[in-house]
């Protein structure tokens, strides 16, 4: 499995290196023609400002608006696939929202399985709203935390910052669904 990750800024070495320790083919993405043959990509987190511009500079806007396979973005990932910026997910959200002490902070997320999954979160952002069509996965707070649209998966806190591999694994299983209905 080909496997992405948006390499202009942020966390996606930590990314990569949890994909990888999963057994994806991990390819850094920071031009629009290395989105060609992937199978999936991931938006990392980081400053979502400073990604939304590096993007328009190269180019990755509209590459990955017409980019067909699953999604994964976390934190500022998630910021940039909202309805204000590339438009993809279905979700309004409040960028640095959970208050001022609570800047970062980790919670235990029921994720409705197994473990209580441990979300990091570092200058979340906090959904606000989000259309029908989007399954809301975990809260926090009173506010939907990991959540799913179609090939998109999303998360408010830092999945690649723990040892828990479920965020990732669930999104190579939506990887191995889709790229079975496209064959
Ligand atoms: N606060 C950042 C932003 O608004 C997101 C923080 C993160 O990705 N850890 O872009």
């Amino acid at each position: 499995m080909r496997v992405g990750v948006l390499a202009v800024q942020g966390n996606f070495r930590e990314h990569a290196a949890m994909l990888r320790r999963l057994g994806a083919d991990v390819r850094e993405v920071r031009l629009p023609e290395e989105l060609e043959g992937l199978d999936g990509l991931v938006i990392p987190g980081g400053e979502s400002t400073a990604i939304a511009r590096l993007m328009r500079l190269y180019g990755l806007e509209d590459a990955i608006r017409e980019f067909r396979a699953p999604v994964l973005g976390t934190c500022a990932g998630m910021i940039l696939l909202d309805r204000e910026h590339l438009g993809l997910v279905d979700v309004e959200v409040d960028r640095n929202a959970y208050g001022r002490q609570l800047a970062s902070f980790e919670a235990d997320l029921d994720v409705g399985e197994g473990e209580p999954l441990r979300g990091v979160f570092i200058r979340a952002p906090r959904v606000r709203a989000h259309g029908d069509g989007v399954e809301v996965l975990a809260e926090h707070d009173g506010a939907p935390v990991l959540l799913r649209q179609g090939r998109f998966l999303v998360a408010s806190f830092h999945p690649e910052l723990t040892d828990d591999t479920r965020v990732h694994e669930r999104f190579l299983e939506l990887i191995r669904k889709e790229s079975s209905v496209r064959a």
